[in-house]
């Protein structure tokens, strides 16, 4: 027997669920389902999001209600009108084969007159926001005499949101005898509070270890400087070709910063945030679970309660402010039993911050290197070969054009049209993490401590050489004595001027007597390499420029850039920007929070300041 049956769920719902493939309860729903069936209690359920609290109270809430009444019987408060409708969109489908079953949506930013023309048709259950929800209220509009039942989704994130008020207001319009029932993720002292001021001995129920992540969800951090934050991101991103993700930022600037920036770096990405239209907000969210986009950028409040399936990756792209949100973040992966990964962006001073989160999900953080280019080309390349391998052949179709397109390749080697085809996709990786430097902070540290007691190590050339960079390494199949040999024929100069080479996987560094320099540059202008340009760059250049852009550059046309990521030309100037704007966001934080290395108390205070977010 369906064991949602053997919980008391009638056969139309049981059958419904079944279709959206629930086959058996999860945890909440099979220890929270038989005690509100009773109908007798009011109720707390704490559970980690993802853990199918939607169904825990919405299916107790059709077998409770009477539907060939056609007045509110049941109101579900939460905090977003994401939440609000992807709650009232579970109900309904929830409710597919049983008749007459009117659930209404009520949630600022949409027309109010739609809302209420459903309403005055009858509805038995309302899944509101509590400000559209008061709005209604104020207007005469809808009766909440016969409420039977009233649910707090998401409590903790409706009081950090500052709604406790207006909840007071709503549900002093509902009658005295309904009971009432809290969800919340996490059990801060002020949903508490509001459970001992409108409940009645409730029955309480914990599903896990309170405040606790899921345990399919890894949680990463990456040590990076505010300035390097982007680039250490879009690394992350880059060698993870299969991210579909949702990146956090704190304020709306920022998420819309974020967005841009990856857009025009030519990813599919889009922003979330409360400054969208409501029909705005709706068309991102569609682009996102269609898969049109590959990673939604967003603030906390926008983010609350989204369910979306399969997100592989949480980006904090920014740490939340309090540590609550943190949890809420993370579970929006790792859902419906998949596992995922969280990933948090922190500078130095914030590791504090990561002891604190390992305390309150009760589980370490696993510290990651940022990826350095030359792994993200790595991955980049199989994904290419992958991405070859598995495409579909459409036979008939392409066989009229196999004649001219093998005579188009006629001349070219098997291995020659591999290399280019991969090149065509793989080129902008090439060029963008050509030279990129190590973003790791220790690695950083490290390098600028050598550089202050004047000596570069191995990055300082021999005396009366000049360091040069070369695009081509030895995935170009050179080894070191071929790469002699190309350098001293292009460039027409002997051996013996060279120095050290230094051989790297996509690119090489080489040694050349100081007075030879120029003819290098020279032998090399306009040279190529199997279809790819050859590049010559004096190396070195820009490192000591982090801060001071390009102040010491070397002159020249070809000196004056910055290295890898700060170069490259791939949205570079904007990176650079964005990365200086950020690091002042950071900055005005630490003035204003004072103490950096901590979370903002969790509290209610949120509402001054939502405007930002
Ligand atoms: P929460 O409110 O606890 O964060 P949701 O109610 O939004 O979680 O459910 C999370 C996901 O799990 C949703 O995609 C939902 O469809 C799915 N889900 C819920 N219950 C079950 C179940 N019994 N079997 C399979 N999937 C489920
Ligand atoms: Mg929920």
């Amino acid at each position: 027997m369906n064991p949602f049956l053997e919980l008391g769920i009638r056969e139309e719902v049981v059958k419904a669920i079944s279709e959206i493939g629930f086959e058996k309860p999860s945890e909440i729903q099979e220890k929270a389902i038989p005690v509100l069936l009773t109908g007798s209690d009011d109720f707390v359920g704490l559970a980690q999001t993802g853990t199918g609290k939607t169904a825990a109270f919405g299916l107790p809430l059709l077998e409770q209600l009477d539907f060939s009444q056609k007045h509110p019987q049941a109101l579900v408060l939460c905090p977003t009108r994401e939440l609000c409708l992807q709650i009232a969109k579970d109900l309904e489908k929830f409710a597919k084969y049983i008749d007459n079953v009117h659930v209404v949506a009520v949630y600022g930013g949409a027309n109010i007159s739609d809302q209420l023309r459903q309403i005055r048709r009858g509805v038995q259950i309302v899944v509101a926001t509590p400000g559209r929800m008061l709005d209604i209220i104020g207007r005469n509009a809808i009766d909440f005499s016969n409420v039977k039942y009233v649910v707090l989704d998401e409590a903790d994130e409706m009081l950090n949101m500052g709604f406790q008020e207006d909840i007071n207001n709503i549900l002093s319009e509902t009658p005295e005898d309904k009971k009432t029932w809290l969800f919340s993720a996490t059990m801060p002292r002020e949903v508490r509070r509001i459970a001992q001021k409108y409940m009645t001995d409730p029955f309480e129920l914990t599903v896990g270890t309170k405040n606790t992540g899921n345990a399919n969800i890894e949680h990463q951090y990456f040590l990076v400087k505010a300035r390097d934050k982007y680039a250490a991101f879009k690394r992350i991103v880059d060698s993870n070709p299969e991210i579909f993700g949702i990146v956090f930022c704190r304020t709306k600037i920022e998420t819309q910063e974020i967005a841009e920036a990856l857009i025009k770096d030519g990813y599919n990405a889009d922003a979330l945030h409360g400054d969208l239209s409501q029909q705005q907000r709706d068309k991102v969210m569609k682009r996102y679970r269609d898969r049109s986009l590959q990673m939604l950028i967003a603030t906390d409040v926008a983010a609350r309660g989204i369910d979306v399936n399969d997100v592989t990756h949480v980006i904090n792209f920014s740490l939340p402010d309090e540590i609550e949100n943190y949890t809420h973040r993370s579970g929006r992966t790792a859902r419906a039993g998949k596992t995922g990964i969280s990933i948090s962006l922190i500078n130095i001073k914030e590791q504090s911050k990561i002891r604190q989160l390992e305390k309150v999900i009760g589980k370490p953080f696993v510290k990651m290197q940022v990826p350095q280019g030359e792994e993200v080309v790595a991955k980049q390349l199989m994904t290419i070969i992958d991405k070859v391998k598995n495409v579909e052949v459409n036979e008939e179709q392409i066989n009229t054009f196999l004649p001219a397109i093998m005579e188009g390749f006629e001349d070219l080697s098997k291995e020659e049209i591999v290399k280019r085809f991969a090149s065509l996709e793989f080129n902008r990786f090439l060029d963008y993490y050509k030279n990129a430097p190590d973003l790791n902070i220790d690695a950083r540290e490290v390098s600028g401590d050598r550089r202050e007691r004047g000596e570069r190590g191995e990055r300082q050339s021999s005396k009366g050489y000049t360091r040069l960079f070369m695009n081509l390494g030895s995935v170009d199949e050179f080894s070191r004595g071929d790469m002699l040999g190309f350098i001293c024929n292009t460039a027409n100069i002997s051996g013996k001027s060279i120095g050290k080479i230094d051989l790297k996987g996509v690119f090489t560094f080489f040694e050349v007597q100081d007075e030879e320099v120029n003819k290098v540059f020279d032998g090399f202008k306009g040279v190529d390499f199997n279809g790819r340009q050859v590049r010559i760059e004096v190396s070195g250049e820009g490192r000591s420029d982090r801060g001071d852009r390009g102040g010491r550059s070397r002159g020249g046309d070809r000196g004056g850039r910055g290295r890898g990521e700060r170069s490259g030309g791939f949205g570079g100037e904007r990176r650079d920007r964005g990365g200086d704007r950020r690091g002042g966001f950071s900055g005005e934080r630490r003035e204003r929070g004072g103490d950096n290395g901590g979370f903002r108390d969790f509290s209610g205070k949120r509402r001054e300041s939502k405007s930002k977010y």
